[in-house]
């Protein structure tokens, strides 16, 4: 059975109706990205751009940051890159930019609220991002976004610098798509005032079950509360699902859920055509796909909500 899932790897996502899926691998560092040919996937769902702060002692200049971001995009080639600004604090601790002595971390400034407040390092973060857009095919999306002010600022922001760069004669793509994570669950419950201002949005499930279910993801004493398959989180999901088809915004995750069997048809079930998971996983989720149809999902889809438990 497990060189039968392996052959999968050779083959492109799609289910047995012939409908495609979008599979898209998550990735942090440049060799990652190498990976998305040898395993047929689609492109990058999801870059983890905070990787690149842990490794200086020294925050990355524009220019070490601009080389990276051009490197993965080269990697990728035609295949599109979906850049996660730097989602900093939380767990994630870098030095200059985090404050140790936060009693709450977990909600206290991180993702985009850490970007907005250290605007000077998000303005060099953005220009080099965009001066990359000028060699690949980019996303940029924001996380941990709680507001709609938030998206406004943040696109404000992106908007200044690419007005910046044009005025110092930098090449650069004007078209690039924009897009949030929607990780909290305010913004997954007024999911509509937000979509309506992005060219996508992606849900990261890691994030949205922690918050949804007030159990944090990282503590082994109460790992056994961290279920994904709480019906208030499934119930989230199905809310951004069905905004994203009413607005005609595509929908991914980007979360541990994607690349978790259990949820696949739930998934597609719900009209979300865009899964991005760790490379390992693929084979067996692309597996999945290839036995089921879009109406057989839609139907566990609609079991699964409707359970109650
Ligand atoms: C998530 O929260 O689901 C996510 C993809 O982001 P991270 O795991 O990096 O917080
Ligand atoms: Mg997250």
């Amino acid at each position: 059975h497990k060189d039968y899932i392996d052959s999968f790897r050779y083959k492109k996502a799609a289910l047995r109706d012939g409908t495609r899926v979008h599979m898209l691998a998550n990735a942090a560092k440049t060799v990652d990205a190498k990976d998305i040919e040898g395993y047929q996937l689609d492109g990058i769902g999801l870059f983890r751009t905070e990787y690149l702060y842990y490794e200086h002692n020294d925050l990355p200049s524009e220019e070490v940051q601009f080389e990276y971001y051009k490197s993965v995009l080269s990697t990728a080639g035609e295949k599109s890159v979906t850049f996660r600004t730097f989602d900093i604090g939380g767990d994630k601790a870098v030095p200059q930019l985090t404050v140790s002595q936060e009693t709450n971390p977990f909600l206290g400034l991180r993702g985009i609220r850490l970007a907005l407040y250290h605007s000077q390092a998000f303005r060099i973060h953005l220009r080099a991002l965009v001066r990359a857009s000028h060699y690949g095919r980019m996303e940029i999306m924001f996380p941990f976004i709680c507001n709609v002010q938030e998206v406004l600022q943040a696109k404000k922001l992106l908007q200044e610098v690419m007005s910046e760069l044009t005025l110092e004669g930098h090449s650069y793509d004007s078209n690039i798509p924009v897009g949030i994570m929607v990780e909290i669950p305010s913004a997954a419950i007024n999911i509509e005032s937000f979509i309506r201002h992005c060219d996508f949005v992606s849900i990261g499930t890691n994030d949205l079950v922690q918050y949804t279910l007030g159990i944090d993801r990282t503590n082994p004493l109460v790992a056994d509360l961290y279920r994904e398959e709480d019906p208030a989180v499934l119930e989230l999901i199905a809310k951004v699902a069905s905004a994203g088809q009413k607005y005609q915004v595509p929908v991914s995750v980007c979360g541990e859920m994607a690349g978790n069997p259990k949820f696949t048809e739930f998934l597609i079930g719900l009209g979300i055509a865009k899964l991005s998971m760790s490379v390992a996983r693929s084979s067996e989720i692309k597996e999945i796909l290839s036995r089921t149809t879009l109406d057989e999902c839609a139907i566990i889809a609609a079991q699964m909500l409707h359970a109650g438990t």
